[in-house]
């Protein structure tokens, strides 16, 4: 049966992609050989590493001056390597909003480099919303934020103005909508949750700002070594960087970052609609703050629990239970996912109502 896959990460990626990516596992190029047995050095997949960072360039429409990296260590390792890249050694502080488990862990991060001023924290309410009004003091070496908050269904819909650097962890919301770029000066994005298999860390980083730490960095840890060497300090992910690549391709090729954000808000009206309209549901996340990528919701009354859980399973879904933190449900509707699985699952949410 075909499944419809809700998973909140490693996620969905495109029917197309998964059957290129495995037919390149077999024979990458023609040359009777796998993509991941050739060297990253050769030819054809320097060649994969430079048109995933173009379409990255031109799917974001990135301004000069900014660097394209694909890392390791996740965004996790993100958490820790903004800090230390770009907090002074001396006096070192940094503003950072506290809107999930993603953000609380980034701070304690960052926390082990400077001061760091919490400007705005959801944590009251179960990171239900995203705060808003907040002031950054001018005096910050940067200020941090979560984009799209994948645990909790929280997004951010605009971005303050920022008197400093302004840094972004995009891991669950990149190239889900457009955004425009030239605000940030790094933007950071695990690859698993909208783009391509776990293994390889997107970062995108304003080449001027670094290196002002006054810090000794660890060779590994530096950005500049990876930018110097085009991502290939060390030996790549070489997989989940051609996965990448394919989705990105297939962004592209169906018309880019205007029309994947159409059809993100067109599944997220679906669902939201069918939560609001449906007495059995209510959603986790303020209202103004929904995000578009992970929709969260719980049922109104927990005796139908067991049968709601039958319906969907037997409908072939998959991955829609809720983070243990938040409970009740999650859909994730990444990039991926048609606006048909989203029906699949308001179609049952509607059944639940004859029941
Ligand atoms: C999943 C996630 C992370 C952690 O990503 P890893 O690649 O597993 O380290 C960080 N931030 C956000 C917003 C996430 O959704």
């Amino acid at each position: 049966m075909k499944k419809h896959n809700f998973s909140a990460g490693p996620c969905i990626l495109p029917q197309d992609v998964i059957q290129k990516a495995s037919e390149a596992v077999i024979n990458f190029n023609n040359d009777n050989l796998s993509l991941i047995e050739i060297s990253h050095r050769s030819k054809p997949f320097v060649e994969v590493m430079e048109q995933a960072r173009n379409l990255v360039k031109e799917l974001l429409e990135l301004p000069n001056g900014y660097s394209v990296l694909f890392l390791q260590g996740g965004a996790s390792l993100e958490f820790l390597m903004v800090p230390l890249n770009l907090m002074k050694e001396k006096d070192g502080k940094a503003a950072y909003t506290n809107t999930g488990a993603w953000a609380k862990k980034s701070i304690t991060e960052a926390k082990q480099f400077g001061e760091v001023i919490v400007v705005g924290d959801s944590s009251d309410k179960n990171y239900n919303y995203i705060p808003k009004g907040y002031k950054i003091p001018s005096d910050v070496d940067y200020f941090h934020c979560t984009s799209n908050n994948t645990i909790f269904g929280t997004q951010m819909k605009v971005f303050p103005e920022v008197p400093s650097l302004m840094v972004c962890d995009m891991s669950s919301d990149i190239f889900s909508r457009k955004i425009d770029v030239s605000k940030f000066d790094l933007i950071y994005a695990g690859a698993q949750k909208n783009m391509g298999p776990a293994g390889a860390t997107l970062v995108i980083v304003k080449n001027e700002i670094l290196g002002r730490t006054g810090r000794k960095i660890s060779t590994m840890l530096d950005y500049n070594t990876h930018i110097s060497k085009d991502s290939m300090f060390n030996t790549p992910p070489v997989f989940s960087i051609y996965v990448s690549m394919l989705t990105l391709q297939w962004i592209k090729d169906h018309g880019g970052i205007e029309w994947i954000e159409q059809i993100n808000n067109q599944k997220s009206e679906l669902i939201y609609n069918e939560i609001d309209r449906n007495p059995l549901f209510e959603g986790v996340a303020r209202k103004e703050d929904r995000s578009n990528m992970n929709v969260t919701f719980t049922l109104t009354d927990s005796t139908l629990e067991e049968t709601f859980n039958q319906m969907w399973n037997g409908a072939g879904i998959s991955g829609l239970n809720g983070h243990r933190s938040v409970g009740g449900y999650r859909a994730s509707i990444y990039n991926a996912m048609p606006i048909e699985s989203v029906q699949v699952l308001v179609d049952i949410m509607k059944n639940l109502e004859n029941i």
